[in-house]
């Protein structure tokens, strides 16, 4: 980098020691950090309003512009309490401007003069007043202001003029910090541009270009630490598979594949026949297909003469799954075992010795399967379902019983692909955007707990037409006290609306063998209305089912609904979802309306998103995302794309970035690791 960038910020013009240690606890150190340290807001004052136009108590702050008519005297209320009233107009309208204490500004405020005042506007019938507003004297050529984040010992002011001092200091002679084919391969503006605009600027336009920028380089930056992290070792494939002509597998499928499914399991089949250890993340929304493509990455690896291994969250699921993989892979010969945490120790003692006798080619199992016991012989495909279940730890000591198997994690929860790639390091991304033909959209309805004998009215009916059904009853602790009522609830409807039919019921709280028991008859149909807590969450595939009543739906999140919903819509028979809620609060009716206009996941996501705020869905804390300073996720995504492209094609061909004209990158990369920002 130019040493003019790096030097420390005290050479910057009004910096001495004590604001250099302000400037350092918001993690500028030197004069290349200052200039990255964006505003987190803007006043802009191009977009000014008459003051007969503002309304008094709107809660957005307005600009106006107006002069100075009068400066009342001082008044003092009491010791160390002094307001200042000044009288502006702007000739449509007068306001009363009050300071509290600010004598500094009260003085230096001219008769006659215009000022930008930028605050909410209050006051009564008769009088326009605004409180303490930021004031700007008016024909400064700044129309736009920025307001930076401040820490003890750091005001707008100061900031502004360092900032100011240090664009003087470099601006004029450095060269842009990034090597000149990435600004050639990334068409964005140029770094003296974004500097001047993101604290200086002179339309919104002008900032955005600059946010842009800035944004590229700190996600570029952070892009390529991932990518260089990258563990060689650890990368290179313990199993190169050879090619193996699918057609065997897809012509005895009771379904054509659909496109997106044929592609993912493409990518997957190819994945393990490169060089590099196979780490893919299967991505679709509920219902969409992604366990046949398990099954038949699991048989390409079984034709390559290796054994899989299908992880599954909970004991039902591992269930399913076997019988699935079964139904789908025995025909072609292919061995399957079930290995759970309910079997007798007998029994499993058996299987695991039969795993290790490679009696089996593919294992599908719950928990147990990572218990030391399990050997396998030659395990070179680690499958897990819905893989925000598991911890990484636990996958990772999957993984170790292997020799650098492929992994494939199937999930429905919609982060977008790029969130994945930094969440999960180097991962790659098949997504299924598809769901099978002949699938109807689940019609969803949101009504009041006044509605419910209806609501369970309409829920015969469905059985009437030898359907099945769920009623959910959210058990949030699945304490003993919420399981009782649960329970009731279940008895009730069995002697009641529902007496000529099975009700059945299926708990947290169960043991494992009467769970197994409750499904796989809801399954052979010996069930026809399951009574459930969220256990039956997560990927459970009854196609007969087409009814889905949640009782007290707004203590769900939409995301978990959408999964729950995904339980039915999964046969040819239109489907349907009733959302039960006590809760008639217009924001409880807006977000169950959410689930009643759309179908999609991802589109569930982001209006969960806008709902609840970027705190729950982008949270560092929850999502594991690393703390950026200038990009936002929830709006740059697309600027993350074309970091991580760039940078995964950097790496590729200087792994160690030690060619000349990669010598800044590395520099950037290493200070950016030094600085201790865990990297996933
Ligand atoms: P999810 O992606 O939610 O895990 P599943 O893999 O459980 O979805 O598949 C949902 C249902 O769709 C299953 O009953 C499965 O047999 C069926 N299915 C999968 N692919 C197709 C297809 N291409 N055409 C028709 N049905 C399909
Ligand atoms: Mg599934």
């Amino acid at each position: 980098m130019n040493d003019k960038l790096e030097r420390d910020i005290m050479y910057v013009k009004g910096v001495g020691p004590k604001r250099a240690e302000a400037f350092a606890r918001v993690g500028v150190t030197n004069v290349y950090d200052l200039l990255s340290y964006c505003p987190r807001d803007y006043i802009d004052l191009t977009s000014v309003s008459d003051i007969r136009d503002t309304r008094v108590g709107e809660l957005n702050p307005v600009t106006i512009r107006a002069r100075v008519v009068k400066k009342l005297p001082p008044a003092r209320i009491r010791k160390g309490m002094t307001i200042y009233h000044i009288i502006f107009t702007d000739d449509t309208e007068d306001i009363t401007v009050t300071l509290f204490n600010q004598e500094y500004l009260y003085a230096g405020l001219k008769d006659g003069e215009y000022y930008a005042l930028y605050g909410r506007v209050t006051g009564n019938m008769v009088r326009r007043e605004m409180s303490s507003p930021n004031i700007f004297v008016a024909n400064t050529p700044d129309l736009i202001i920025p307001v930076y984040s401040l820490t003890e010992g750091l005001s707008q002011n100061i900031i502004r003029k360092a900032v100011k001092s240090a664009i003087e200091l470099v601006t004029q002679e450095v060269e842009d910090v990034m090597p000149r084919y990435v600004r050639d391969s990334v068409r964005l503006c140029s770094q003296a541009y974004a500097w001047e605009n993101v604290h200086f600027p002179k339309s919104m336009y002008g900032v955005q270009e600059a946010r842009r920028r800035l944004t590229f380089d700190e996600l570029f930056v952070y892009s390529l630490a991932i990518a260089y992290q990258r563990d060689d070792e650890n990368m290179r494939s313990g199993y190169i598979m050879n090619r193996v002509d699918c057609d065997e597998l897809i012509d005895s499928l009771p379904f054509t594949l659909t496109a997106a499914q044929r592609r993912a399991l493409d990518e997957c089949t190819s994945g393990m026949c490169g060089t590099t250890r196979m780490n893919r993340l299967i991505q679709g929304d509920v219902g969409s297909g992604k366990t046949v493509v398990a099954a038949g990455a699991a048989w390409f690896a079984y034709k390559n003469g290796y054994q899989s291994c299908v992880m599954a969250p909970t004991e039902i699921l591992a269930v399913q799954h076997y019988e699935t993989f079964r139904t789908l892979l025995e025909p072609l010969g292919v061995r399957v075992g079930l290995l759970t945490g309910s079997l007798a120790p007998k029994a499993k003692s058996e299987m695991q010795k039969k795993i290790a006798h490679g009696e089996y080619d593919i294992v599908v199992g719950t928990h147990a399967l990572f218990s030391q016991k399990t050997e396998f012989s030659r395990l070179a495909l680690v499958i897990t379902d819905e893989q925000h279940r598991f911890g990484v730890d636990q996958r990772a000591a999957l993984a170790a019983k292997g020799k650098n198997p492929h992994c494939i994690v199937m999930s429905a929860t919609p982060i977008p692909r790029t969130l994945a790639l930094i969440l999960y390091g180097s991962l790659s991304v098949s997504v299924i955007d598809e769901l099978p033909g002949g699938r109807k959209p689940i019609k969803t309805y949101a009504v009041s707990g006044k509605m419910r004998t209806r609501a369970l009215g309409f829920v015969k009916k469905q059985l009437e037409l030898n359907h099945q059904g769920y009623i959910v009853c959210p058990a949030i602790d699945e304490s003993e006290n919420e399981l009782a009522s649960v329970e009731k609830y279940a008895h009730e409807l069995q002697e009641g609306i529902f007496s000529d039919y099975r009700v059945g019921l299926l708990h947290g709280r169960l043991s494992s063998d009467e769970k197994a028991k409750a499904m796989s008859d809801f399954k052979n149909g010996r069930i026809d209305l399951l009574v459930a807590t969220t256990v039956v969450e997560v990927g459970v595939d009854v196609p007969n089912a087409t009814i889905m009543l949640v009782e007290n739906a707004d203590r769900f999140g939409l995301s978990q609904l959408h999964q729950l919903r995904g339980r039915v819509g999964r046969g040819e028979d239109e489907s349907f979802c009733v959302l039960v809620t006590e809760n008639t609060s217009p924001e409880c009716v807006a977000r169950l309306k959410t689930m009643s206009r759309t179908n999609d996941g991802f589109k569930i996501a982001e209006e969960d998103l806008k709902l609840r705020g970027p705190g729950d869905f982008f949270g560092t804390q929850q999502h594991g995302l690393p703390p950026f300073k200038i990009a936002d996720l929830s709006r740059d995504m697309d600027i993350l794309e074309m970091a991580q492209g760039l940078s995964n094609r950097i790496i590729d061909e200087d792994p160690k970035l030690e060619l000349k004209e990669n010598a800044v990158l590395r520099e950037l990369v290493h200070r950016l690791l030094e600085k201790g920002t865990e990297i996933s």
